[in-house]
Order: C-alpha cells, then sequence, then structure tokens
C-alpha cells in the first residue's frame, strides 16, 4: 500500500521592462521580464513548493536563502534538480504536479508543451504526469495590470 501526501505552492514575481523572462525553465520573448534573486522563474518555485510542502521540507527559501550570494541569478532548474533530490533521498516519488500560470501577457499557451518537455527532464518525471495551465486574470489586480506574474501548484507524491 502506498502512502500518498499532498502539496501546495503559490509564488509572485514582478515584471519590470529589460528583464528576462523565464517561465517553467523556457525564456519567453516579452519586454518585461520577471525580478528576483534567482532567474524569478515563478512557475518552478511554486513546484519546488509543492514538493517540498508534500514532504514537509519547509520551503524554497529555507534551501536556497535570498540572502545568499551563491543564488544570486541561478537557473532555477538546478533548484528543482536538487528539490527532487531532496525528495528521492527521503523515499518519495511524484505522483503528479498541477499548475496555473497567472499572466496578463504574453499567452502561455503556446509554450505550455516545450515547458512540459523541459520541466519532464529536470524532474525526470513523465510528461503526462505534468499539468500545466494559464489564465489571464480579465485585466484585474496586478496581473491584470502586467505589473506580476503569479503560479499555483498542486503535487501529489507517494513513497514506494
Ligand atoms: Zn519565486
Amino acid at each position: 500500500m502506498s502512502n500518498f501526501r499532498i502539496g501546495f505552492g503559490y509564488d509572485v514575481h514582478q515584471l519590470q521592462l529589460g528583464y528576462d523572462f523565464w517561465l517553467g525553465g523556457i525564456k519567453l520573448e516579452h519586454e518585461k521580464g520577471a525580478v528576483g534573486h534567482s532567474d524569478a522563474d515563478v512557475l518552478i518555485h511554486v513546484i519546488c513548493d509543492a514538493l517540498l510542502g508534500a514532504a514537509n521540507l519547509r520551503d524554497i527559501g529555507y534551501h536556497f536563502s535570498d540572502k545568499d550570494p551563491k543564488y544570486k541569478g541561478i537557473d532555477s532548474k538546478i533548484l528543482l534538480k536538487e528539490v527532487m533530490l531532496l525528495l528521492r533521498n527521503e523515499g518519495y516519488e511524484v505522483g503528479n504536479i498541477d499548475t496555473t500560470v497567472c499572466l496578463q501577457i504574453p499567452k502561455v499557451n503556446p509554450h505550455i508543451v516545450a515547458m512540459k518537455k523541459c520541466l519532464s527532464e529536470v524532474m525526470e518525471v513523465e510528461e503526462r504526469n505534468i499539468s500545466i495551465k494559464a489564465t489571464t486574470t480579465e485585466n484585474l489586480g496586478f496581473v491584470g495590470r502586467e505589473e506580476g506574474v503569479s503560479a499555483y501548484c498542486v503535487a501529489l507524491i507517494y513513497t514506494i
């Protein structure tokens, strides 16, 4: 009998002119980009937090401090790889993850196939177990005003 656990992640990053826009491990072409200590990949950050939460291993900021110069500008794929290692060291495997990105522009949908492929490789989890959804916020709030991007993730993990 498997032991199932569930986790949840939420994150926000500001969008500003002159920054790269990394999302789901790929770089989007856009005049604005996400601001953060790392590469500010909001989708990867919520996946990390949901996985860590499911395993009750604190959160992304606990493991990779935004005060630590070691993580300045770091590729979030490296952080996700590290989280997968932590998880598997505890005897967990990923069942599936389900995510939603909230972004007014640019459109996320054309990039979902590439993001899933990228995340599947980084996590060593089958693409069929990685769901990425996208929504605008109908021009409402900080997402609607194109001031930021947010994301949510739920993750199911289990012990083998
Ligand atoms: Zn973040």
